[in-house]
């Protein structure tokens, strides 16, 4: 099996255990894409992000470098200014955001965790967006509670990215069709799960992956039946769905 993590190794990257990073058939197509079209075009700020947080425990958790570039043109593409993203672990999906948006484009960043933001934080700074970023440590529904209360926070933002608590992702959307704008974007991470949605049953899945899958494929239902959205459910990464408002 190749090794998915551009460092030239020949063991398996760890996330391959379980299948985390990508959804396609072949490791040796992913691995492709990777060296053909993301690798060369990875800015160094998040290639240096990514091999710190590489180091770390908790590497699982990284958006892939493939992931990190659709997001940074997504927001290109939407022209995306005020923006939120909702788990950051060490940063390499908001510092993607952060490179995307325009100079005085904001990032409101939400973590339990500032320890591990920390981590990534030298790096955002050398690369010159720092500046973009306003991050609160804390968990986000009871923030994202009282920006419901305040009406300037309505309709505010131009994109939001959600990557945390996959039992919360059905909280968060409630309050974030009312935060985001219409025509905004809202992206929902690791809505295809490991792929475990459609294991049977007595699959061997890790302890963490079945606990969340019933929120995901409830997530999954709920965003498919919401009048109020355009969806698309992408699999890069371990899938995102992408949603519109509508109303
Ligand atoms: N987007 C990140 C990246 O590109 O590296 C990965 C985020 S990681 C999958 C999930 C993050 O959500 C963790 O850093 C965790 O601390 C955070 N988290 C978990 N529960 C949370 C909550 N209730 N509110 C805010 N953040 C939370
Ligand atoms: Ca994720």
């Amino acid at each position: 099996m190749a090794a998915v993590n551009g460092s030239g190794e020949s063991q398996p990257a760890k996330h391959q255990e379980v299948g985390h990073k990508s959804l396609l058939q072949s490791d040796a197509l992913y691995q492709y894409i990777l060296e053909t079209s993301v690798y060369p075009r990875e800015p160094e700020s998040m290639k240096e992000l990514r091999e710190v947080t590489a180091k770390h425990p908790w590497n699982l958790m990284t958006t892939s470098a493939d992931e990190g570039q659709f997001l940074n043109l997504l927001l290109k593409l939407i022209n995306a200014k005020n923006t939120m993203e909702i788990g950051v672990y060490t940063g390499y999906s908001l510092l993607s955001t952060a490179l995307a948006l325009p100079e005085d484009g904001k990032i409101l960043a939400l973590d339990i965790n500032r320890e591990n933001y920390e981590i990534g934080l030298p790096i955002i700074q050398k690369a010159g967006v720092a500046h973009k970023i306003d991050f609160r440590e804390g968990p986000a529904l009871p923030l994202l509670d009282q920006m419901i209360e305040d009406e300037k926070f309505h309709g505010s933002f131009d994109f939001i990215f959600v990557d945390a608590d996959k039992d919360n992702y059905i909280n968060y959307h409630k309050r974030l069709i009312d935060l985001v704008k219409i025509g905004g974007v809202i992206g929902y991470d690791n809505t295809l799960w490991n792929g475990s949605l459609v294991a049977p049953p007595d699959a061997p899945l890790r302890k963490y992956v079945r606990y969340y899958r019933d929120f995901v494929l409830e997530l999954n239902k709920a965003l498919a039946a919401d009048e109020r959205v355009e969806i698309c459910q992408l699999p890069v990464g371990d899938g995102i769905t992408i949603c519109r408002r509508l109303l």
